[in-house]
């Protein structure tokens, strides 16, 4: 479709946003409906596209993801074109959009797939980095290359991939939990991860069947960089598989943790009033860093820069003004069990969206990978729902919480209500562990399974799936129920 600039284009289907929750909308849409146009608006140069999906289990899912030129998206679907311009306002009572180039959208249906942003310690400070997109990505690889030492703030995912994946570089760690990895464990599970932070990383990590990020631009000049200000989509699984993480110094991990504490303050070395005197940085024989992180506990670190991985907000900012949406606790756009936000004729979903149903008792939103598909995949099958008046369900893959990832290499993999969220002190744990090679957790309500934690090759996900949706009494098999010498996939089989 043609577009000049200034004039309305009337569009059936508008996306916003070319991550995984947008083009898995896009493509849902423009399958469905082959003979209505669809346009995805990206303000990133490239899109993210879902390939080999398996459906590993009833709701584990699997799949690999490849950022591509938008001519694959748009040879694979022609009633489907990718516009590269983004957002500036949304008029939602209108049903028009425009953009920052002058291109402005009336539509039947539109969906906000826009993610999110790192949320920072501290805004414009050039010493201060966050980690979401694949330029953000680069910068740190650039930067870590020539640095001695690092702080990292954050207790997330990130957080805990970039720690182990840095080596030649001292990581000084600040989490402000009891535990590292709090967001997706409990203590035990911290425990049995932490002594893989004092060896040295693998030469070569197991072979990973994902996607690799390529920092390099595409021979098309697609991979052109974003403008300041610009959002890439989020990085995912094993982002940082295509690129060195490796500092200016010989060796491998070298990791020190600091527990329950944030950011005090921040200071450079020429800011003589914050930064320490001299024998008080951690290391006053290596002299003066370019930035000087206090910690809430007390303790000075310099370093060459501070990576801020302390979670992330909905990037809501163009569609809020002049439109009445309703947003959630996070700050995402409230979406309904049709993903419809409150303003008529808008969805939304991935990163930019807050699940405002009343959730099933095994599952939570987590900005996540798979999440972002199935949100997007959901919010394209019930725009095309509404627009043929069909009733439609909340999908099954809402019922049960489910995640696979990596880390510190370990394959792990997270079923239902896994930390006990929102049971208080109504369940019991069940735990077995096996120092080096495995650590699996079972949560237990009133002798029903709510979750699980499976660290290391366990082969238990899908026993485990089952035993929580069908939500069977284990009350008789107690203890029983993680006994090594017991083969409990043949026991419920
Ligand atoms: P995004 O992928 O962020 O896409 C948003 C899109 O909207 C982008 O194309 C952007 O350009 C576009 N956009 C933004 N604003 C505008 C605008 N105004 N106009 C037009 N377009 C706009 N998840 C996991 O499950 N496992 C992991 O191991 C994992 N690791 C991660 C590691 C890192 C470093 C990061 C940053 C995230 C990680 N995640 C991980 C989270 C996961 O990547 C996200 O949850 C997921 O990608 C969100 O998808 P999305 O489509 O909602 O948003």
């Amino acid at each position: 479709m043609a577009c000049s600039a200034n004039s309305e284009k009337r569009v059936k289907f508008v996306i916003v946003g070319g991550g995984i929750a947008g083009v898995t909308c896009a493509e849902q849409l423009a399958s469905q409906f082959t003979s209505d146009s669809v346009v995805l608006l990206t303000a990133a140069p490239l899109v993210k596209t879902v390939t080999n999906f398996k459906q590993v289990s009833k709701v584990l899912e699997d799949f690999d993801v490849e950022e591509q030129p938008s001519t694959v998206l748009e040879e694979k679907y022609p009633n489907l074109k990718v516009i590269q311009s983004a957002v500036k306002s949304l008029q939602a009572k209108e049903h028009t959009l425009l953009t920052e180039d002058g291109h402005s959208f009336n539509y039947e249906k539109l969906c906000v797939c826009s993610g999110a942003k790192p949320k920072l310690v501290t805004q414009s400070n050039p010493h201060v980095l966050g980690i979401r997109d694949t330029d953000s990505a680069q910068e740190f690889q650039k930067r870590l290359s020539t640095a001695r030492r690092i702080v990292v703030v954050g207790n997330g995912g990130i957080a805990l991939e970039l720690v182990y994946e840095v080596e030649g570089c001292e990581v000084v760690w600040a989490v402000k939990d009891k535990a590292i990895g709090n967001t997706f464990f409990d203590a035990g599970a911290a425990q049995f991860l932490i002594p893989t932070l004092a060896q040295d990383k693998p030469e070569r990590a197991l072979p990973c069947k994902r996607a690799r990020y390529t920092t390099e631009p595409a021979a098309d000049g697609a991979g052109r960089s974003l403008a300041s200000g610009e959002t890439g989509s989020a990085l995912g699984p094993d982002w940082h598989e295509g690129i060195s993480l490796r500092g200016a110094q010989k060796g491998s991990h070298n990791v020190t943790v600091e527990y329950q504490c944030g950011v005090e303050s921040i200071s450079t070395q020429q800011d003589t009033s914050h930064a320490p005197p001299a024998g008080q940085s951690q290391s006053p024989k290596e002299g003066t860093w370019p930035v000087y992180v206090q910690l809430t506990n007390g303790k000075t670190y310099g370093c060459d820069f501070i990576v801020s991985a302390t979670g992330v907000v909905p990037n809501t900012e163009p569609f809020l003004h002049s439109n009445s949406f309703a947003v959630g606790a996070d700050g995402g756009l409230l979406v309904d069990d049709h993903m419809r936000t409150s303003e008529r004729d808008v969805f939304a979903a991935g990163d930019v969206c807050s699940a405002g149903w009343e959730p099933s008792s095994l599952w939570q939103q987590m900005r996540l990978w798979t999440q972002a598909r199935q949100m997007g995949w959901y919010a394209g099958r019930c725009i095309a729902a509404e627009v043929l008046n069909e009733p439609i369900e909340l999908d099954f893959c809402f019922e049960l919480f489910s995640h696979i990832t990596k880390f510190f290499n370990y394959k792990v993999v997270l079923l239902g209500k896994f930390n006990a969220q929102g049971l208080g002190t109504n369940h019991e744990l069940l735990l077995r562990c096996t120092k080096g090679h495995e650590y699996i957790k079972v949560v237990l309500s009133e002798g029903r399974m709510m979750g699980a934690v499976l660290i290391g090759e366990t082969d238990l996900e899908e026993t485990f799936e089952n035993l929580i949706l069908n939500q069977m009494d284990l009350s008789a098999y107690g203890e029983h129920l993680l006994d090594p010498d017991i083969d409990i996939e043949d026991y419920f089989d």
